[in-house]
C-alpha cells in the first residue's frame, strides 16, 4: 500500500510548529509495512487544500491528514474531504455525547457541534485526549483516507489505538523489525557495504543516520512473529560480520544504556573528567536508569588549575602540550580514576568552537582517553570541523567516549 500524509495548517507553514505529527505517523506507517511515498504541508485554505488532496488521490492508495479537525473557523480539512470525496458529513452521535460530556454541562457552541459532524459510514476514531473525532472511509475508487487531529497528545493515541488497527483489520501479516546500531562508520561506507541486502522486498533493510550514528533496519512481514523473526535473523547475523564491533548494539535505546548494562554486568565503575564536553558524558549516563550501580562521579574541570588541583594533571603537561592534548586527556583520565577508586576513567579535552581554534589545533579537535590502570586508550577526533557546530562537536565526542 502507498500512503501520502498531508499536513493542513497554516502554522506549519509559517515555521512557527514543528510537523512533529507527520514524522510520527511516517513511523507508524513503516511499522506496519505501508510504503509512504510523498507528505506535504498545506495551509488552512480549501482551495488548495482540495487541490493537495487530489493529486494525493490520483497517485496514493492512502491519505492521512494532520490537524484542521476542531472546532475553530479555520478548521476546515473534515469539509474539505468529505466534498473533495463526495461524502456528506452526517451527525455521529456518540461523538456528541463525548464532547458533550467533556464539557461537563457548560453549553456548546455550533462550533463545538460540528466536530461530531463525520463522513457517512466512516470508521470513527474517538478522541480520548481531546473533542474532536478522527476517522477513516474508503472512497469510491477504493482509495483510503484517515484523518486525524492536529494536536500531537491528541494524535498520537487516536493513532495508534483506531488509526492502526483500522488499517491492519482483518490482516494476518505480522511485522517484526529489528535495529542494528553502528557507531563509527560512515553513512556511505555503510550503505554501500550492504546494498546487495538493501535491494530485497522482504525481508527489506534500510539505513539511516542520526546524530552521528548510522542505523540499520530490518523489517519483515510474515503469517506469525516466529516466521518474522527467522527472516530477520539471518539478515541481522548478515550485518553482523560485515559491521563486527563497530555494531554495538541491536534493538537498544542507545550507546549510553549498553555502557550502563554492559559495566553493571562486568561489576565496573566508572568515573568522568570533562572539559570540553561540560557534563554532557555524565548527563547521558546519568539518564539511564540503574547508573548509580555503575557511575561514580563526573567532574567538569574548564579550568586549567581545576585539573591541577582536582585531577592532578601536571602542571608541566599543561605548560608542555596545552590544555587540549593527548597527554592532558590522558592524565584526566587517570587522575578521575584515582580520586573516585573507580575501575575506569574518561578524560575529555577539546576545542567545541565556534572560536578558539588555531592552525595547530582547530576547532573539533578532541581527545578523549579511557584508563583501566594498567593501559591508557587514546580516541582523537578531528575531521568533524567547526562547520558541524559546538553542540553537535560536544555530542559526538561524547558518544565517542561511550563508544570506547
Ligand atoms: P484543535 O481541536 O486543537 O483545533 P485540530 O485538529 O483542529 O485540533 P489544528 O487546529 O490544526 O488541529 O492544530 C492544533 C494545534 O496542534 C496547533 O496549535 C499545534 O500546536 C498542534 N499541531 C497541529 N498540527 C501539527 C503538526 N503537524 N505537528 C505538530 N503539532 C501540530
Ligand atoms: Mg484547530
Amino acid at each position: 500500500m502507498n500512503a501520502e500524509i498531508i499536513s493542513v495548517g497554516t502554522e506549519l507553514l509559517l515555521g512557527h510548529t514543528i510537523n512533529t505529527d507527520a514524522s510520527f505517523v511516517a513511523r507508524e506507517l513503516s511499522t506496519i509495512g505501508v510504503n509512504l511515498l510523498f507528505a506535504g504541508t498545506v495551509g488552512d485554505n480549501v482551495p488548495r487544500l482540495k487541490e493537495a488532496l487530489e493529486s494525493a488521490l490520483s497517485r496514493s492508495d492512502l491519505v492521512i491528514t494532520t490537524g484542521g479537525l476542531g472546532p475553530t473557523g479555520d478548521d476546515l480539512t473534515k469539509e474539505t474531504i468529505a466534498e473533495t470525496a463526495g461524502k456528506k458529513l452526517v451527525m455521529h452521535q456518540e461523538s456528541m455525547d463525548r464532547i458533550v460530556s467533556y464539557f461537563k454541562g457548560r453549553e456548546l457552541g455550533e462550533t463545538q457541534k460540528k466536530q461530531a459532524m463525520l463522513p457517512e459510514g466512516c470508521t470513527v476514531f474517538p478522541n480520548d485526549h481531546g473533542t474532536a473525532p478522527g476517522c477513516g472511509f474508503e472512497t469510491a475508487d477504493g482509495k483510503t483516507i484517515i484523518m486525524l487531529p492536529g494536536p500531537p497528545s491528541e494524535l498520537i493515541p487516536m493513532l495508534k489505538n483506531y488509526a492502526i488497527p483500522y488499517l491492519t483489520r482483518g490482516e494476518k501479516a505480522v511485522i517484526v523489525s529489528k535495529i542494528v546500531r553502528v557507531f563509527g562508520l560512515g553513512e556511505g561506507f555503510v550503505a554501500e557495504k550492504i546494498a546487495d541486502l538493501t535491494d530485497c522486498a522482504n525481508p527489506t533493510a534500510a539505513t539511516y543516520a542520526k546524530d552521528g550514528e548510522m542505523f540499520v533496519r530490518v523489517t519483515a512481514r510474515a503469517e506469525s512473529e516466529e516466521k518474522a523473526e527467522a527472516m530477520c535473523a539471518p539478515v541481522v547475523e548478515e550485518l553482523k560480520s560485515r559491521f563486527e564491533d563497530f555494531i554495538y548494539g541491536i534493538d537498544v535505546e542507545s550507546l549510553e544504556e549498553v555502557v550502563v548494562t554492559e559495566l553493571g554486568k562486568r561489576g565496573l565503575h566508572l568515573a568522568t573528567a570533562e572539559s570540553c564536553t561540560g557534563g554532557l558524558l555524565s548527563k547521558r549516563l546519568t539518564d539511564i536508569a540503574g547508573a548509580s550501580q555503575v557511575f561514580q562521579m563526573g567532574a567538569v574541570t574548564y579550568a586549567n588549575e581545576i585539573k591541577t588541583l582536582l585531577l592532578g594533571v601536571p602542571e608541566s603537561t599543561l605548560k608542555q602540550y596545552g590544555a587540549v592534548s593527548e597527554q592532558t586527556a590522558r592524565a584526566m583520565a587517570k587522575g578521575v580514576r584515582a580520586k573516585s577508586g573507580s575501575e575506569l576513567g574518561i578524560g575529555i579535552t577539546g576545542i567545541a568552537g565556534p572560536d578558539g581554534g588555531t592552525p595547530e589545533k582547530p576547532v573539533g579537535l578532541i581527545y578523549i582517553a579511557l584508563c583501566d590502570g594498567e593501559h591508557t586508550w587514546v580516541r582523537k577526533m578531528q575531521h568533524a570541523g567547526a562547520s558541524k557546530g559546538r553542540e553537535y562537536l560536544r555530542w559526538l565526542a561524547s558518544s565517542n567516549a561511550l563508544d570506547m
